[in-house]
């Protein structure tokens, strides 16, 4: 939960990031309910201490057997009893309402991001590699994958509903070895690998920012205080929870997930092919560090390069688009997304999307380090995408596709296919 004190700090950044961010929530309501909670604690620390000398009274008076006194004595500690239940029960509607408003509270928003309420404001940074000029009538992902018989579709609804697929045959070893080349890159970059809990607690889900907002988004293990997560942030950032860490030197984590998503509010978009599905693999990139601007902005440098490096590797043109605030999610400062060429879309669809938090993660986690002067502080965290799979696929095979309908396995990715150049249709 984010530190009252931070938000009065902060008071009209927060309010400006939760209008730009469409967060229904009021600082002013907010303070008014902390106010109100704080004088009830007041008044109910002045009735206790009022309830504590009567029973000394109480006890000096039957000692003295002054039946009389007594019983008015009695009265008079049964109202303030009365009291006290009145009291408490308002405090635990003042505490409700102040939980309820400051868990909705948004990060602030950088300097340099750009104003605006969707992706259409979003601003081009940099584009890199030029998209392929076909000479022969192109195929989209679906078709090629038929061809190869690596997706279907048909089946994956069969099994499990819209937005579902199988992979087969070079379509899995497509997909793991984009994976694989992802996980090699990031431990040649000095990160730690980790196999994570998939399923995870409300607390790690409320803690990393996900919740109360996300909810929707997340299927639930029924009956359960468990709930999938839609990405390894979750479990990578929640590792650290209640714990004083060493951040001297950045803390490097990656892991390899399946997420999963109930893309609720996304009905009849995407809806064609492998883009928006409700299960996929991710492999991220999660950064805590010391509480610096400047680190962490060079944090953000470093994995969004790691993306970049990905995409270079696998030869596809992308460009890196910084996101606006309206286009934000709660928990973010800060946000580029890379996207790439998706010659079926005529256009570049996001493949990536890499985050600085500050400290709101580590906040509502408790994950502090000590600094120079031995003082606990809260940590920074950013995160990124390193490669998702099966949107990768999509790029992937549509821009390598050659006329005959064979797909050019990109020279890096190779060792990764047993040394295959070409996958050759199969039908
Ligand atoms: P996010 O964790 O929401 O920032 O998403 C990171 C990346 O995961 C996106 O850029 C996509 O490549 C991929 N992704 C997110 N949601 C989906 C989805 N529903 N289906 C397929 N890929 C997804």
């Amino acid at each position: 939960m984010l530190d009252i004190k931070w938000i009065r700090q902060h008071q009209e950044e927060v309010q400006s990031a939760a209008d730009q961010k469409k967060i229904k929530v009021s600082v002013t309501e907010l303070f008014e309910w902390d106010d109100r909670r704080r004088q009830l604690l007041q008044e109910i620390d002045a009735l206790r201490q009022q309830r504590n000398r009567l029973s000394g009274e109480i006890a000096a008076l039957m000692r003295e057997k002054d039946s009389r006194a007594i019983e008015q004595t009695r009265q008079q500690a049964k109202e303030i009893h009365t009291a006290l239940d009145r009291l408490q029960e308002a405090y635990q509607e003042a505490e409700a309402q102040c939980r309820e408003r400051i868990l909705l509270i948004p990060n602030i928003v950088s300097p340099d991001t750009p104003a605006g309420s969707s992706d259409e404001d979003n601003v081009m940074v940099k584009r890199v590699g030029e998209p392929p000029q076909f000479e022969f009538e192109s195929k989209d992902h679906i078709a090629l994958g038929r061809l190869h018989q690596m997706i279907d579709i048909t089946r994956g609804v069969k099994t499990a509903g819209t937005r579902s697929y199988y992979l087969t045959g070079s379509g899995v070893l497509l997909h793991r070895a984009v994976q694989q080349l992802a996980v090699d890159l990031l431990l040649a970059r000095g990160f730690r690998l980790l196999e994570v809990p998939l399923m995870v607690r409300t607390t790690a889900m409320m803690n990393t920012g996900f919740f109360p907002l996300g909810e929707e988004q997340t299927y639930r293990i029924e009956g359960e205080d468990q709930w999938l997560a839609g990405t390894s942030e979750v479990p990578l950032v929640a590792y650290y929870s209640n714990e004083v860490i060493d951040v001297a030197e950045p803390i490097r984590l990656a892991a390899v997930s399946v997420c999963f998503r109930s893309e609720a509010g996304s009905a009849g978009r995407d809806v064609h092919g492998l883009y928006r599905v409700h299960q996929f693999a991710k492999v991220e990139q999660v950064i805590l560090c010391e509480a610096s601007l400047e680190t962490s902005e060079k944090m953000f440098e470093e994995i969004t390069g790691h993306a970049e490096e990905l995409l270079q590797l696998l030869e596809l043109p992308y460009r890196v688009m910084a996101v606006c605030a309206g286009d934000m999610s709660q928990k973010t400062y800060k946000q580029q997304d890379i996207e790439t060429w998706m010659p079926s879309r005529g256009a570049y669809g996001e493949t990536h999307s890499s985050s600085q938090l500050l400290d709101f993660q580590a906040r509502r986690s408790n994950i502090r380090y000590r600094d120079a002067e031995g003082r606990l502080v809260y940590c920074y965290t950013l995160n990124n995408t390193a490669v998702a799979s099966p949107r990768i696929l999509i790029p992937l095979l549509e821009n390598h596709q050659k006329e005959d309908g064979s797909i050019r396995i990109p020279q890096a990715l190779r060792p990764y296919m047993n040394g295959q150049e070409l996958l050759r249709p199969l039908v």
